[in-house]
């Protein structure tokens, strides 16, 4: 007799086990890497059969049929599945979840890989229609009728019809009763596999861009590569290189940039260059386009995959390359839910394929620099900026000298005016936005906070609102003060407020703001930075959104507004943090022929930072932190995970993380600090109150062994159920 087949099955459920079921009545059972619908209580639940088993836990008796195969082949590969069990155990977080982050959202609710799309398109008595005739009196059907016959006799699918053109229902209604347009349903195609054309030229390399491309060459199988570069060293150069000749092999290359950093302008850039069009991933696409992205990562067909973090669950069977670009950028770790680290699973992810991984930054986070010291990774200099270009130069203004009116000292706006003069474009950089941070009673000094965090109001002065930042909570703005009703004023600056400014002192230039509320609107980041990229502003102001990456020819000043919110941070990553945000911002001014100047505002001078930034650039500010990292026990000399909770009631917060604290301290594990609880820094948010518990080890098979244990204990234990909790492995927010 053969032995019972047992589908064990990740299930988006947050318990880390997988969950048994006996296959499904009918066929063969479903493979592991297939999706199966399982009853799950009373509900049914799409999961993923992780693997077979000939034994169970579960009496036969109380196993439960799975009701259908999703499907007909495995959807994941045995690599997908590795990197999700991968994932799984080294952030301790339950594999089902693990699997929803994996999959785009259609194929998680259970939707075909390859769906039926209702698909619109021209028919031949369209094809003969003048549609110039047409817009004269009809332009949106006219708009519909034209985009339709560039679109060829396999049509649009109306998703990405609704995208191109937002109103197309109503004038399709009419084309279709005069039998213009017809409308049917299709099978989503397997894409075929891109056109290639030779790809335009680039630059000849320089002496440094060819040393450091043939050490990258020279690695066979998986090796780790920090290519740490300057702000317009030419790292882009070398990845196209890279790329190159892994498509040449018909190889696939992943590329993970950040968050804001994939744009249409480094999306034609890598195109044009390389001649193949790109799979591109990111949270800003509809579910059809991104299905449709992974399908033809996953089948092979797009060689080229670029993407933002989630991109590094992509299927890839042939890939041969993996880059992050940006490596230090935040984005690239998740902050809730699976909380991971997209740059560090593309490392594992590339040891398992024996290939080479690229991270490029000109501000290598001390973790990388460490592992370079160390002799694990391999580190990969461009000391210098390409074509020419030569560095910006760097100068501190004293705010508590300088007279500044609205955030903008003489010196700064003074030299504003020179760049504009010189037909130069000018950034005018601060992290923070809306109108301003505080509202202030001029009499009695109250300030309005939020009710639900520890924190206080931005003023939003165009919307007339008081804005929590944390929470997104709202209120009218009002001009008296509620204490005691005399008049309020708004303290301090966010850019809405630089922007005003801005245009009062220089009328007759453009000036764009690029921060998260002025680019809310789909497509709007998108054209605000080719606005930018073509010259069409003449001052740009916003946040850190403007510092990602961007190549803007014509920038020549950049404009540092408040550079002391970091200077006296209380995470150990403070410095660190301030010299990659100072460097990356600065990077943006004199990228071409022109040089560059970058102007930092600060009220402490002296504060012995500048000095090392100034005089020693980034990398002397990674020595010194270092070197002090490594005396005080911080990352990269140990490993941190942090358990956090949140409650309604400050005490169920602190209670939790008590009797966590107990239990993990009955283990009896040698080589770990306990730190905590404490509150979290912002006490206070959502209505919740947040505590922390710090674990901290030199030896992270300690402390995964730790949380291994851990993790179970506490989806099992009914007390924690009061609180909200999470365990954030290599944490980057801290305090
Ligand atoms: P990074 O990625 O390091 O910021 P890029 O690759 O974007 O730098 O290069 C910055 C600018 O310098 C781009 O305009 C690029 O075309 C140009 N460039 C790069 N390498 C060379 C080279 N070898 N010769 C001339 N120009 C170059
Ligand atoms: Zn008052
Ligand atoms: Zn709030």
């Amino acid at each position: 007799m053969t032995s019972t087949c047992i589908l064990k099955v990740a299930i988006n459920v947050p318990l880390s086990r997988e969950f048994d079921y006996l296959p499904a009545d009918r066929g063969a059972p479903a493979p592991p890497g297939s999706r199966v619908l399982v009853p799950f209580g009373r509900r049914r639940q799409v999961g993923v059969v992780m693997a077979h088993s000939d034994s169970s836990e579960l009496p036969a008796s109380k196993m439960r049929h799975s009701l259908a195969t999703l499907d007909d082949k495995p959807l994941l590969g045995d690599d997908d599945l590795w990197l999700i069990r991968f994932a799984s155990n080294y952030y301790h977080h339950p594999i089902g979840e693990v699997v929803a982050a994996a999959l785009p959202t259609l194929l998680r609710q259970g939707k075909a890989l390859y769906p039926r799309v209702a698909c619109v398109a021209i028919t031949d008595a369209g094809e003969s229609v003048d549609s110039g005739m047409l817009a004269k009196r009809a332009p949106r059907q006219a708009e519909l009728l034209d985009l339709l016959r560039d679109a060829g006799g396999n049509g649009i699918d109306v998703e990405s019809l609704t995208e191109q053109l937002p109103n197309w229902r109503r004038a399709a209604k009419t084309l279709l009763e005069k039998g213009l347009i017809s409308r049917f349903e299709a099978v989503a195609d397997e894409a075929q596999p891109a056109a290639t054309c030779p790809g335009e030229p680039g630059p000849e390399l320089d002496e440094y861009q060819r040393q450091a491309l043939s050490s990258i060459r020279k690695a066979k199988g998986f090796e780790v590569f920090v290519l740490d570069g300057v702000t317009g060293s030419g790292k882009t150069e070398i990845y196209l290189q890279l790329m190159r000749e892994v498509l040449d092999h018909d190889k696939q290359v992943l590329v993970l940039v950040p968050e804001i950093g994939l744009t249409p302008q480094l999306v034609s850039r890598l195109s044009s260059r390389l001649g193949v069009a790109p799979a591109v991933l990111h949270s800003r696409l509809t579910d059809t386009a991104r299905l449709s992205s992974w399908r033809s990562a996953r089948s092979g067909a797009a060689k080229l995959v670029v993407g933002t973090r989630s991109a590094i669950f992509t299927p890839l069977p042939d890939v041969g390359l993996i880059v992050i670009d940006e490596e230090h950028d935040h984005s690239f770790k998740q902050q809730e839910g699976l909380r991971y680290s997209a740059r560090d699973l593309a490392i594992a992810r590339a040891k398992h394929h024996d290939i080479a991984v690229v991270l490029g930054s000109a501000t290598p986070t001390l973790e990388m620099l460490q592992h370079c010291a160390a002799g694990n990774f391999q580190r990969v200099v461009l000391p210098e900026r390409a074509g020419g270009a030569k560095p910006p130069t760097l100068r501190l203004v004293d705010l508590s000298r300088a007279a500044a009116s609205d955030g903008l000292s003489d010196v700064l706006l003074k030299s504003i005016r020179q760049h504009l003069l010189a037909g130069g474009q000018a950034l005018i950089f601060l992290n923070r936005r809306g109108f301003a941070p505080t509202l202030i009673c001029a009499s009695c000094g109250h300030v309005s906070e939020c009710e639900r965090c520890d924190s206080r109001m931005t003023v939003h002065a165009k919307d007339k609102q008081l804005r929590c930042h944390h929470c997104g909570a709202t209120r009218i703005l009002d001009t008296s003060c509620s204490a005691c009703g005399s008049e309020v004023r708004p303290l301090g600056e966010g850019t809405q407020r630089l922007e005003q400014a801005l245009c009062e002192h220089f009328p007759d230039h453009r000036i764009e703001r690029i921060d998260s509320d002025s680019t809310q609107k789909k497509g709007a980041i998108d054209a605000a930075l080719a606005l930018a990229e073509q010259g069409g502003a003449d001052i740009l102001v916003g946040t850190q959104m403007l510092s990602k990456g961007h190549h803007f020819p014509q920038l020549t000043l950049v404009g540092i507004v408040n550079a002391d919110q970091g200077l006296f941070g209380t995470d150990f990553r403070s410095a660190e943090r301030l010299a990659q945000s100072i460097v990356q911002v600065a990077g943006r001014a004199g990228r071409e022929s022109r040089q560059g100047e970058v102007i930092i505002q600060t009220a402490f001078p002296d504060n012995p930072f500048w000095q090392r930034l100034i005089n020693g650039g980034y990398g002397q500010v990674a020595n010194d932190a270092l070197a002090e990292r490594e005396a005080t026990r911080w990352p990269p000399f140990t490993r941190l995970a942090l358990i956090r909770s949140a409650a309604h009631q400050k005490h169920d917060a602190h209670a939790f993380l008590e009797n966590t604290r107990r239990r993990i301290e009955s283990y009896q594990v040698g080589q770990l600090r306990v730190l905590g609880p404490v509150d979290a820094p912002m006490a206070r948010r959502a209505g919740r109150y947040r505590a922390q518990l710090l674990l901290q080890s030199a030896d992270r098979k300690a402390l995964h062994a730790v949380l291994g244990r851990l993790r179970p204990a506490l989806e099992n234990d009914t007390a924690a159920r009061k609180v909200r909790w999470s365990i954030d492995v290599d944490p980057i927010e801290l305090f």
